[in-house]
């Protein structure tokens, strides 16, 4: 497999394993396992690597990325063959999406799911590869219809099973058309991305997301098929926490606080999965891990085990809806160390995050961590943090103060929580 040439690696890319991105901590590479899934000895294997090659600073993104920050340039050639031996790369190549599906973390294991999420999935992504002219970010939701909806994760088509035997499509603005048998769905899958990159074409790029289309433009590209109501909503599904498998096993899904680990931490989850015979270990877009394939009792055991490695297992823990970036040390771009600081901050505010607030501590503008505005948006500078509200790292500020001031006007009765409580909680 050749590797591209080093000047299409530039900021601004949409990073894989074959082309990173640079970031202010050096190369930012981007690993997509097959189907998500890694078994305890890869999980122990990606460690070593973020060790090896980069800072030792490891993420899983909103959308279930693994990724490995601080990268050096000369390594990367190295960590690609070992990447590729170990069978861990599996995207695609071209300026195109590099993964284009998003699928539940217990997909093809869930109880309650209506069809094989992890089936359909594989076809939706192979479909979807042999559409040329998608840009980078375009993404596909496909939904098993189990409890784990992933209905608050964007996507520009999202697909949904609503029988055993059936699935809708959805498009943005609201739209949905079906239902379809599932063996049709891959091919109307093609069919709707062929029709967008063609819109795209002609539009000469100013249209990026199918969001960008109006309603005229999407109705047309599914125009052969059958309008139909939105399938009823379901509930926010728990994050994290011990859930059931069809099979009568049980997976525990656990967050990584802020998403973030350093390699030192994934040889002890790797340890506990071996020693709790862990079937497979799946990647969460709730940035974290599915430990699957379990007994009822090993979950539990298992699940106590990994909140002693400081993993997050409630829903209600604080740190779930924070977004936070490396920050300093490890990003030599940051003003803060911001990983402390969120975990400071949550505890001040995690009645309000229990609410649905969100807040994202970034330690420079370039807010790698989270993209679009939060509640709460914390810039790090030189003498403390400019307080944005309802905004994020390029809007303007209310406030500039230092780390104990915020604090201290976050607290009940304060001012600035006064009007974080007063206003409506912003949703990605
Ligand atoms: S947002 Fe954070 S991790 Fe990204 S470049 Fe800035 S300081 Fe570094």
């Amino acid at each position: 497999m050749s590797l591209p040439a080093p000047e299409t690696m530039r900021r601004g890319w949409c990073p894989g394993t074959l082309r990173p991105m640079q970031t202010g901590d050096g190369w930012l590479v981007r690993l997509h396992p097959p189907r998500g899934a890694l078994s305890p000895t890869q999980l122990a294997f990606v460690g070593a690597l973020a060790a090896r090659h980069g800072n030792g600073q490891i993420e899983i993104s909103g959308r279930g990325n693994l990724q490995l920050r601080g990268v050096r340039e000369e390594a990367h050639p190295v960590l690609v063959a070992e990447l590729l031996n170990a069978g861990l790369v599996d995207e695609a190549m071209g300026d195109g999406p590099h993964r284009l599906v998003l699928a539940s973390p217990l997909a093809g294991r869930e109880a309650g799911e209506l069809l094989d999420a992890a089936g359909l999935a594989a076809a939706i992504e192979g479909a979807g590869r042999g559409v040329a002219g998608l840009p980078a970010k375009f993404s596909i939701v496909v939904d098993g219809g189990g409890a784990l909806a992933l209905d608050n994760f964007s996507a520009d088509l999202r697909l949904r099973a609503v029988a055993t035997d059936a699935v809708v499509f959805g498009l943005p603005g609201g739209l949905w058309f079906g239902p379809i048998a599932p063996d049709s769905a891959p091919a109307i899958a093609a069919m709707l991305l062929a029709g967008f990159a063609a819109e795209e074409r002609v539009k000469r790029g100013e249209v990026r997301r199918m969001r960008e289309l109006d309603d005229m433009a999407l109705s047309a590209l599914a125009s052969g098929l059958t309008p139909m109501p939105a399938p009823a909503p379901r509930p926010s599904p728990a994050p994290v926490g011990i859930m059931a498998e069809r099979d009568g096993r049980f997976a525990v899904l656990a967050a990584l606080p802020f998403g973030r680990s350093d390699a030192t931490g994934f040889s002890p989850l790797a340890g506990l999965a071996e020693r709790f015979a862990v079937e497979e270990i799946r990647l969460s877009p709730w940035r974290g891990l599915g430990f699957c394939g379990l007994s009822r009792a090993v979950a539990g055991e298992l699940a106590v085990a990994l909140a002693k490695e400081g993993l997050v297992l409630s829903p209600r823990d604080p740190r779930l809806p924070v977004s936070a970036c490396a920050g300093a040390p490890a990003c030599d771009r940051a003003a803060a160390a911001t990983l402390a600081d969120a975990a400071t901050l949550s505890e001040v505010l995690a009645p309000l995050l229990a609410d649905g607030l969100t807040l994202h501590v970034s330690g420079c503008v370039k807010s790698c961590a989270r993209q679009g505005a939060a509640d709460l948006t914390l810039l790090a500078g030189e003498t403390g943090y400019d307080v944005i509200l309802a905004g994020g790292t390029r809007d303007r500020p209310i406030a500039h103060l230092t780390l104990p001031e915020l604090v201290r006007r976050l607290e009940p009765g304060q001012d600035i929580r006064a009007q974080l409580m007063a206003a409506p909680h912003h949703q990605e």
